[in-house]
């Protein structure tokens, strides 16, 4: 590699280049999920967070650096003021191959066409239950018809990957692995199980207690379906396999007892312009500072994500007592 290419992408010190950004639009929920917020939340200030033009500013001089890819995530992305004018733009931005969304697909009925058409590829779609009482227990406050509409919704209008997101969590949901697989092996999506992680501490239950690996979710699978390990990748944590006889592919992200940090391509900038190298670490740059002062233009922004590559730590190490856990909660990380 040229020293003119290393000057000009985002490498760290471990050689891994960054090509992945996942930037969350907000901290703001309309659910309350017990896995990632407490359940009295105060938000961030108006005047804490990027706007949308400082949003697409970083944005912007990522895809300058060689991202390809953008997942806006949250928070919910989607209760966010105007952020279909945001997603318009991201989407028009040259250099990004793929512009993504992660939503808890409560609003999808009403924007599933317009965020097709302005080029978000896949939907990761929360979903933890599909039995409503459940769901909403859950969730604190969601409800699980308003998601299901989202999600059918999105296959009308024809987003080309669709992929549903369930976090597992013994005592709340750990019987409901095969019909959340079921449900989505018939409507011809996909499906990712996610293990719990420690970030922030949770109000309802004590994590350890609940946290189910993602070897027992595919023992459960296998127990009814033949799964094919598939050498599929998406650029990201999941690691695929494909059911016998279906189109669906199941994705199992295992943060807790699969490190897969060795070829972690991404970091991700919370709403208050935060760089954070890791989602495991506390490793970060103040984006906001850069963004708001007079003196500095974009090629200091980009100086400052170029060196933020060195801070980038090797890997992450959850529920391990010699490594302080991340304070931070799921909403303020952006995932
Ligand atoms: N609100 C959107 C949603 O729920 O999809 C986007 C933001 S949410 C923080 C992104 C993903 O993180 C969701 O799939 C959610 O299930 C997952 N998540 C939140 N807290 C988590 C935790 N502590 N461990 C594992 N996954 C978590
Ligand atoms: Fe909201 Fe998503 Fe967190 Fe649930 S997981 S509280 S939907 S941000």
């Amino acid at each position: 590699m040229s020293t003119t290419e290393h000057a000009d992408s985002l490498i760290d010190k471990f050689g891994r280049k960054v090509d992945y950004i996942r930037l969350s639009v907000t901290d703001r929920c309309d659910f309350r999920c017990v896995y990632c917020m407490t359940e009295d939340m105060t938000f961030l200030p108006r005047t804490q967070i990027l706007s949308l033009e400082e949003l697409y500013r970083v944005a912007k001089v990522f895809t300058e650096l060689g991202v390809k890819k953008i997942r806006l995530t949250g928070g919910e992305p989607m209760v966010r003021t105007d952020v279909m004018t945001l997603i318009e733009r991201l989407g028009a931005l040259p250099g990004l191959e793929e512009l993504l969304l992660t939503t808890n697909g409560a609003q999808l009925d009403k924007y599933a066409v317009a965020l097709k058409s302005a080029g978000v590829s896949r939907i990761n779609i929360s979903i933890d239950s599909l039995d409503a009482e459940r769901f909403k227990r859950i969730s604190r406050v969601g409800k699980l018809e308003k998601v299901l509409s989202g999600i059918d919704a999105c296959i009308e209008a024809g987003i080309k990957r669709i992929r549903l997101n369930s976090v597992i969590m013994r005592g709340y949901n750990e019987d409901e692995v095969l019909a959340l697989t079921e449900y989505a092996l018939d409507k011809g999506i996909d499906i990712a199980f996610i293990e719990e992680m420690p970030l922030g501490e949770t109000s309802d239950h004590n994590r350890k207690d609940t946290t189910c690996s993602n070897d027992w979710v595919r023992n459960v699978i296998e127990e009814k379906y033949d799964l094919n390990d598939s050498a599929e990748s998406t650029a990201g944590p999941s690691r695929y396999v494909r059911v016998a006889g279906h189109e669906s592919r199941v994705g199992f992200i295992s943060p807790v007892t699969h490190n897969f940090c060795e070829d972690c391509n991404r970091v991700r900038v919370t709403v208050e312009g935060r760089l954070l190298l890791c989602l495991g670490n506390e490793h970060s740059v103040d984006l906001r500072d850069i963004l708001r002062d007079e003196s500095k233009d974009d090629s200091d922004l980009k100086k400052a994500l170029i060196d933020s590559m060195d801070l980038k730590p090797e890997r992450h190490y959850f529920f391990d007592d010699d490594h302080a856990q991340p304070v931070r909660l799921m909403n303020m990380t952006g995932g």
